[in-house]
């Protein structure tokens, strides 16, 4: 195997020795005379198995033999070694390269999840000392700057190794926060406010109104923007947002991408990683992309200027590496559509669903909805800021809330698949595990091979969380395992409020086709609520706009064509949008700016 290295990882929280008997311990072959595979009494991972990679022969015979999918062995380039940055153990997830901050910019990172982005900020951060790959050992900073000879981040290292770098990290999962820290809104920013302007931020962002809730009592998208405001606050060198745009509605994240934007100047180091591409688009000057295996290595490409990186992502491709990423370009619509889908009154479509105009109470917020239809077949988008009733539409249409105005014809009887927008592990049945819960669900979607199995759970990586239980479970990983339930079931009409949080883009557009898919093959209706318009762009035959005033009152339009409803959308939020001529990929034009200026004069606030 000349000029190749070999890379075994174990998850070790999915290698459960006691039900297999070491299985991967029996087959392997160098064992017989040697020792590739073995238990080290001394090891941290006491009683589970231990590769060593110079003894293995590679010949996979553990990873097929393991029941628990536990074990992956790569062979990667020897060149890339001297690349290595950080290894968390002995067989665990290794990261090759870093990103490179910029002064006075914002660096983008994009990528599979478990690929190494947290990785990568954290080391740039300086919370994770890096060990150069080898988790022996401990390098000192010299050793680490070294290694970064003749390249910006040796000054770079050079700064934070001296203690001259100040840092701010707004963390992924701000769920976990409520538990962490205790408080009000109020006094957590005041506590955080190094530069006097966290009532000006929180003003900004219209977290004035629950300046004095307790933060247990905050929904997701509160969390997240007190968190921003809390991490821009801070006095830092270097800003580091991971995933800034969960939980958010589009006029959120584009105030946030504007706020950011607006703290940038020389001297002040920004990364972003965020999945939603419109958002880091808008937000970044050059992006890197990770590559790798989830979960057991990831490499960083070169920096690319962010509009060529992130067509080169969708393409799937990365030219000054030769990289293929995937086999299939993702494309996007280009052009001006007809305002029918052709779905309405097509052959074989049926109507599922009719409305008058309807009005609906729910305590002191009132929603008002113009009279529509939906025919079988059609995925219907519904885009609105949050609190403004889409949650109240659909019960209505589904028949679990009443109208005070107004009727909804049901055309039948319909089963309805429901995904919530909060997922939490009381959503679970105690004592079954992810499998069992997808079987009992769908048989069909649990049997390895089949077209919802391939689809769904390898392309979420379900699979490896088979014998898991779902409460235990990061809170991405029970978003997925919702998701994938919602889409197994056999239904009428599905409802996903929100399927894309915490999805990465790749597993965003996965769950994207599969709802086109299983709309179209089941005769169903889909309503999705989304707020990253790059996949509500992928996914709508028609959108329903939903505006008014967030928690008072709401108006959600009639269904209408993408471009039809994403005009009506886009002029209250004063936003334009333009297409990328390479891609079709929508994109947010800077306020102001020729385009933005020219595009809302003509009233063509979104692109076709
Ligand atoms: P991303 O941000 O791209 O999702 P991460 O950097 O969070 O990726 O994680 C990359 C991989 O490293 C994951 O497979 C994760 O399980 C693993 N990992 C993260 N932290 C640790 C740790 N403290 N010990 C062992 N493995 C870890
Ligand atoms: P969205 O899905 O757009 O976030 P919802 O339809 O869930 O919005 O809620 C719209 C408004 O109705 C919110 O202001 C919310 O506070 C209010 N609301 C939701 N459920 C109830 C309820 N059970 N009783 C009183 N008000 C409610
Ligand atoms: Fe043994 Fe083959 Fe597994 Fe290596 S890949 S540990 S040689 S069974
Ligand atoms: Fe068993 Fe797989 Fe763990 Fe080996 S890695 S002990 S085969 S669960």
């Amino acid at each position: 195997m000349k000029g190749k290295v070999r890379l075994a990882v174990i998850d070790y929280e999915s290698c459960k020795p006691k039900k297999c008997s070491y299985e991967c311990i029996n087959v392997c072959p160098v064992n017989r005379t040697g020792r590739a595979v073995a238990i080290e009494a001394d090891r941290a991972v006491r009683g589970k198995p231990v590769i060593y990679e110079d003894a293995c022969i590679g010949c996979g015979l553990c990873v097929k033999a393991c029941p628990f999918k536990a074990i992956s062995i790569v062979n990667l380039p020897s060149e890339l070694e001297e690349q290595a940055v950080h290894r968390y153990g002995v067989n665990a997830f290794k990261l090759y390269r870093l990103p490179i901050p910029r002064d006075g910019k914002v660096v983008g990172l994009i990528g599979k999840n478990g690929t190494g982005k947290t990785t990568a900020v954290r080391i740039l951060l300086g919370e994770l000392r890096p060990n150069l790959g080898d988790p022996g050992r401990q390098p000192e900073w010299d050793e680490i700057i070294r290694r970064f000879r003749g390249s910006e981040l040796q000054v770079y290292f050079q700064k934070l190794a001296n203690g001259e770098l100040r840092t701010a990290h707004k963390i992924q999962y701000v769920d976990l926060v409520p538990r962490r820290v205790k408080g009000t809104v109020g006094k957590l920013l005041e506590r955080a406010d190094e530069r006097g302007i966290a009532r000006e931020l929180a003003e900004e962002l219209g977290l004035k109104t629950v300046w004095d809730r307790d933060i247990r009592k905050l929904s997701g998208g509160e969390l997240q923007k007190l968190l921003i405001a809390a991490v821009l606050s801070k006095d830092a060198d270097v800003y580091v947002f991971d995933e800034p745009s969960s939980y958010l509605d589009v006029r959120e994240r584009v105030r946030v991408a504007r706020l950011i934007n607006r703290e940038v100047k020389p001297g002040k180091f920004f990364l972003v990683i965020e999945h939603d591409l419109a958002v880091l688009d808008y937000l970044s000057e050059t992006v890197h992309i990770l590559y790798g295996e989830p979960g057991v290595y990831g490499i960083v490409s070169q920096p690319y200027g962010v509009r060529n990186g992130i067509n080169h992502f969708l393409e799937g491709y990365l030219p000054a590496e030769n990289i293929r990423l995937r086999k299939e370009p993702i494309k996007f619509r280009k052009g001006v559509e007809a305002e029918a889908t052709g779905k309405e009154g097509g052959l074989g479509r049926k109507k599922l669903l009719e409305w008058t105009d309807l009005k609906v109470r729910r305590g002191s917020f009132e929603l008002e909805a113009e009279a529509g239809e939906i025919w079988s077949g059609e995925v219907i988008g519904i885009v609105g800021p949050n609190g403004i009733g889409k949650t109240t539409f659909l019960l209505t249409l589904v028949g679990r809330l009443e109208p005070e105005d107004g009727m909804v014809l049901q055309l039948g009887e319909y089963t309805i698949s429901y995904k919530p927008q909060y997922v939490s592990p009381e959503l679970f049945p105690k004592g079954m595990t992810v499998g069992a819960l997808i079987r009992e669900v769908n048989p069909e979607a649990a049997v390895p091979g089949s077209w919802l199995y391939i689809e769904l759970m390898k392309k979420l990586r379900l699979d490896r969380l088979w014998d898991r239980d779902p409460r235990s479970l990061s809170g991405g990983e029970m978003q997925k395992l919702a998701v994938a339930l919602a889409l197994s079931r056999e239904a009428d009409i599905y409802f996903l409020d929100e399927p894309s949080a915490y999805l990465d883009v790749e597993e965003r557009l996965t769950v994207a086709r599969i709802i086109r898919r299983l709309t179209e093959t089941r005769e169903a209706a889909s309503f999705v609520v989304e707020h990253d318009l790059l996949i509500l762009d992928f996914i709508s035959d028609k959108v329903v706009p939903i505006l008014g005033q967030p928690g008072i009152r709401g108006h959600a339009y009639k269904p209408s064509s993408l471009k039809t409803g994403m005009n009506i959308f886009l002029k209250e939020l004063g936003i334009t949008f333009r297409r990328d001529p390479q891609t079709g990929r929508p994109r947010i034009n800077k306020e102001g700016s020729y385009l933005d200026r020219m595009q809302k004069a003509r009233g063509e606030y979104y692109f076709g």
